[in-house]
């Protein structure tokens, strides 16, 4: 079971693009690919599965596209 991660595990950049067979708490991943991503709006990276990328990935656009709405909507109002 070497193989297997979990949530717990921490990837480094020596682990990009290495095939992985996952359990997680969700179901299992075979042939998993670890991946980093880069947020191009704030910069933050994120280095891990794809199934996790997706989530970092959705998870910042909906956080930049609320800041940005949240700053429109304030200048809109007369600035803070
Ligand atoms: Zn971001």
């Amino acid at each position: 079971m070497s193989e297997d991660i979990d949530d717990e595990v921490e990837f480094t950049d020596e682990d990009i693009g290495e095939i992985f067979n996952t359990i997680t708490k969700d179901g299992v991943y075979t042939r998993a690919e670890i991946v980093k991503v880069t947020c191009p709006a704030c910069g933050e990276a994120f280095l891990g599965t794809k199934r996790h990328a997706g989530g970092f990935i959705v998870g910042h656009k909906a956080y930049h596209e609320f800041v940005n709405e949240e700053d429109v909507l304030i200048q809109s109002m007369g600035g803070a």
